[in-house]
């Protein structure tokens, strides 16, 4: 050793500011900004949400997966299904709606490439590491896990009486042309849906296998509509009241029920539920 400082001096580290040299062999402090507050670690693959919070893109996709709201929202009836799936990339992995874990606002997320590519620069060393240890379990995370959103509502129509109206009738008859849909953001992870609608009606079951997962009916008055979601082989709900398909697939049937409206046009209510 004394041999080799005599041959290649070099001052000591206190007296020159630290060189690039240095930071190969010592890697920088990670700055607490560059520290991911959910698992404390560096950020890695960082997502920035709408509220400007930026954590793991990993650390978000769980998040996301805890926090999904089960609630239906109601929406307007004309709102363009097609036009919003669109814009809505169907890889959860790209785009995550959840609460922030940061300030519980709801919020979407997406990978910021360029503070990713700073990152890499200014902590190769820990990047790379985090590289390694993230990229087993991403596929469980991330890869596998999408969002699937359902529309579920009625049309309404009165429709015009084929007889005369009996002006001395105190309640006439209202008939109600109603259809009932379903439409999920990927109808290729649909194998059927069974809507169940009052006994009075024959048949009271309707299968449907491909869309449009629909049904129209004429009627008096409004009742809950059930319709049970069945997933293709392979697939499972994420969701607390998932059902196991009648055919054994664990977590493949899902149930949900609409109320039918027939004030107006109808209505329609969302609903986002993640599938595995
Ligand atoms: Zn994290
Ligand atoms: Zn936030």
């Amino acid at each position: 050793m004394a041999k080799r400082r005599r041959l290649n001096p070099r001052p000591s580290r206190s007296s020159i500011p630290e060189s690039n040299h240095d930071s190969t062999t010592t890697p920088p402090e990670i700055s607490e900004d560059d520290t991911c507050p959910v698992c404390q670690l560096l950020l890695y693959r960082p997502v920035k949400t709408g509220c400007n919070h930026t954590l793991c893109q990993s650390c978000m996709a769980t998040w996301a997966e805890v926090s999904l709201s089960h609630e239906m929202q109601i929406v307007d009836i004309d709102t363009d299904i097609e036009d919003q799936q669109s814009h809505q990339p169907f890889d959860a992995a790209e785009e995550l709606e959840a609460r922030c874990p940061m300030c519980r606002t709801q919020t979407t997320a997406s990978l910021d490439q360029v503070r990713s590519q700073e990152l890499q620069t200014k902590y190769p060393e820990a990047y790379t590491q985090r590289l390694a240890e993230g990229t087993p379990s991403d596929p469980d995370t991330t890869q596998t896990l999408q969002t699937l959103t359902l529309h579920i509502g009625n049309t309404h129509q009165l429709t015009t009486p084929t007889q005369p109206v009996d002006v001395s009738d105190p309640t006439p008859p209202n008939r109600h042309a109603w259809t009932f849909f379903l439409r999920p953001s990927n109808p290729h992870l649909l194998e059927e849906v069974h809507i169940h609608l009052q006994p009075t009606f024959r048949p009271a079951r309707v299968i449907r296998t491909r869309p449009p997962f629909e049904v129209s009916r004429l009627g008096w008055g409004t009742f809950t509509v059930t319709a049970q979601i069945l997933l293709k082989a392979g697939y499972s709900w994420v969701h607390a009241e998932a059902q196991d398909s009648p055919d054994g697939a664990e977590g493949g049937m899902l149930g949900v029920e609409w109320r039918l409206d027939f004030a107006g046009r109808g209505s329609m209510g969302r609903l986002r539920v993640r599938v595995r």
